[in-house]
């Protein structure tokens, strides 16, 4: 139990939670942005970031500011939240990312939660070793070991009321990434971040990316905060927050833009070549793109739209997750970009995961791709058929109930759910909106249901009356179930 972290609402596995931060005095809304600030360039200054933008909390580099002379003094002088000029929460790095891009530092665990703990931080980090993706798995288990020593570490350190970090390792292995999540669960650490995500989302691998988050969480007590360590871009977070994770962190807004790279919610666009923005922050009702380029503070100025259009996103996320329809806000999110769709379709692989923490009501579900046909409520609706029960002959049909029949009962067919009494009919899921044209897809999985029905009840004569289902939908329904094609009825 985390008495730190509380989970106030549902969808998927992502949640509305508060995270306690003691040092700072103050209380987190998750899901969390945390834009990086660099102690060295400050884009944007980090009193506009919580004013203007919202931020609550935000990430510098420890390790940074300790080996820049001129920072350091400053800081240890006047503590981190008076230098960078912000009083809500502040988290810090270790210096583990230059350790994975420069392959040394010259830094302890010990040494760094020490440091981190003088000059203010309210939530440190160890010096793990953030395992690349793609290696042998003799390196990934090695490297393992040393970050399970450096929680270890950080464990055996004095912290007093600071939250530490627990990074959660293992490259693209997912059963060692679960191994890590279980260790680090079982620390008295705070927060759990999945690390060495970075070179995952720089080339988009978001299915690897939803892989080694679910593998985290699969070891992870399901009350821990979980980090993406390196995700910003808002194209990604819905799908981020649906597999899970709480807190995020942005550098991607000031690194883009010094690139002349513009945020949008489906992919990255090049301010040089755009003639129009899509958006309508204060800098994009301000400026045409012309004007932008034109400005001497494109640089800024472009920083502040990524992280205007990275917290909108956010909190659509939010209010998605308070509607229950986060998943098909995924699914939006997946129509803008192919490897979206694959984190989408890998996070549907994990329905089963996702199902139980999926809130047994909310808003109409909506049917709006053949994804929609591999939703939890699917799956929880099939589970529960096997519950029902039925009398010794069964019509299922997609049509209204014959007035003339010797049927004990006849229920309803909806795809993608499947058969159910007619009484569940205003009930959720089976309120759902759907398409007119059902597609193939809400065909298999209402036919899956009929086989979840049929198995349980194998002394029960089924009927099915459906309308025209494609083949494969007839071949996924059991032998032993006679069916009629409606259509050819004229019904
Ligand atoms: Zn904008």
């Amino acid at each position: 139990m985390r008495d730190h972290f509380e989970i106030r609402d549902h969808d998927a596995a992502g949640r509305i939670g508060r995270l306690e931060v003691p040092r700072a005095g103050v209380t987190v809304e998750t899901p969390a942005l945390l834009p990086v600030v660099n102690p060295n360039v400050l884009t944007i200054e980090p009193r506009r970031l919580a004013e203007e933008f919202g931020a609550e909390m935000l990430i510098t580099n420890s390790y940074i500011i300790r080996s820049t002379d001129r920072v350091r003094d400053r800081v240890l002088d006047r503590g981190l939240h008076d230098f960078l000029g912000f009083d809500g929460a502040i988290m810090t790095d270790s210096g583990s990312f230059q350790l994975a891009e420069y392959g040394d530092i010259d830094v302890t665990t010990e040494e760094i939660i020490e440091f981190q703990r003088r000059i203010g931080s309210d939530v440190a980090t160890p010096v793990d070793v953030p395992t690349p993706p793609d290696v042998d798995r003799e390196r990934a288990e090695r490297e393992l070991e040393t970050t399970k020593r450096a929680l270890a570490d950080a464990e055996a350190a004095e912290t007093g009321d600071m939250l530490v970090n627990g990074p959660v390792q293992g490259s693209t292995f997912p059963d060692l990434r679960e191994e890590a999540g279980r260790h680090a669960s079982a620390t008295d650490l705070d927060v759990f971040p999945v690390g060495a995500m970075v070179p995952l989302l720089n080339s988009y691998r978001y299915a690897e990316v939803v892989e080694a988050v679910r593998a985290a969480k699969r070891g992870l007590d399901p009350d821990a905060p979980v980090h993406l360590f390196g995700a910003g871009h808002p194209m990604m977070l819905a799908l981020a927050v649906a597999a899970g994770c709480d807190l995020f962190d942005s550098a991607a807004y000031a690194l883009m833009a010094r690139d002349g790279r513009y945020l949008t919610v489906s992919g990255t666009e090049h301010l040089e070549e755009m003639e129009y923005f899509p958006c309508s922050c204060p800098v994009c009702a301000e400026h045409t793109p012309a004007e932008l380029r034109e400005t001497d503070a494109t640089e800024e100025l472009l920083a502040e739209h990524n992280l205007h259009v990275t917290f909108e996103e956010l909190r659509r996320v939010k209010a998605a997750i308070r509607s229950g329809n986060l998943l098909q806000l995924v699914d939006r999110r997946a129509r803008g970009h192919p490897a979206m769709l694959d984190g989408l379709r890998t996070l549907l692989d994990h329905a089963d995961e996702l199902e139980r923490t999926d809130p047994a009501s909310k808003d109409a579900f909506f049917y709006t791709s053949h994804e929609s046909a591999r939703r939890p409520e699917v799956r929880r609706h099939h589970d529960r058929l096997s519950r029902l029960a039925v009398p010794d002959r069964l019509l299922l049909t997609e049509s209204d109930a014959p007035s003339n029949h010797d049927y004990g009962a006849v229920w309803r067919v909806k795809p993608p759910f499947g058969p159910f009494p007619r009484a569940l009919s205003e009930t959720y899921p089976l309120t759902a909106e759907v398409p007119e044209r059902v597609d193939g897809a809400a065909q298999v999985a209402a036919a899956e249901g009929v086989a979840s029905l049929a198995a349980a009840n194998p002394d029960t004569a089924i009927t099915l009356g459906h309308d025209d289902w494609v083949p494969r939908a007839l071949d996924a329904v059991p032998d032993d179930v006679e069916t009629e094609n409606l259509r050819h009825l004229g019904r």
